[in-house]
């Protein structure tokens, strides 16, 4: 995602998505979707996120990242994880969801794209009917370095 364009580039067409997702391009989604592009694909918490945000609105309150942070995840353009037992952590999503794996003896995370579990999901979904939300947890393990 950070290599498709200049971030500016990027910011618009999210701001486009928004629209065509029958959103408003309202100042907060524009500095919070810009704190989220500023991440350049790495993950952010909220708080992190309203800091970056008010570099560039020093009026945005806490509160107004929050709700936005949901709208856009509402309209399919941001996503967030639980990675262990701290705050949740925010990132853009592009096209497909992604999956991230934590190491339990270094904290690595590991970032992984949500189609590896998709076989897993389907299989689930026939045996259950259950619909898995993949990737809101982290799955947990040994990294390649820690395992040897
Ligand atoms: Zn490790
Ligand atoms: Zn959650």
């Amino acid at each position: 995602m950070n290599k498709a364009g200049a971030p500016a580039d990027q910011l618009d067409i999210a701001m486009r998505l928004i629209r065509q997702r029958g959103g408003r391009c309202t100042r907060p989604r524009r500095v919070v979707l810009e704190a989220l592009l500023d991440a350049g694909g790495q993950l952010r918490t909220a708080e992190e996120l309203f800091a970056i945000s008010r570099r560039s609105d020093p009026e945005i309150t806490e509160s107004t990242v929050y709700r936005t942070l949901t709208l856009l995840e509402d309209l399919g353009l941001a996503s967030h994880v639980h990675l262990g037992h701290g705050p949740s952590h925010w990132y853009l999503k592009a096209a497909r969801a992604r999956w991230y794996l934590t190491c339990s003896a270094c904290d690595a995370v590991i970032d992984t794209d949500a189609a590896v579990f998709d076989h897993l999901v389907d299989d689930i979904a026939a045996r259950t009917g259950f619909k898995v939300d993949a990737g809101h947890f982290a799955v947990t393990g040994t990294c390649a370095a820690c395992s040897t």
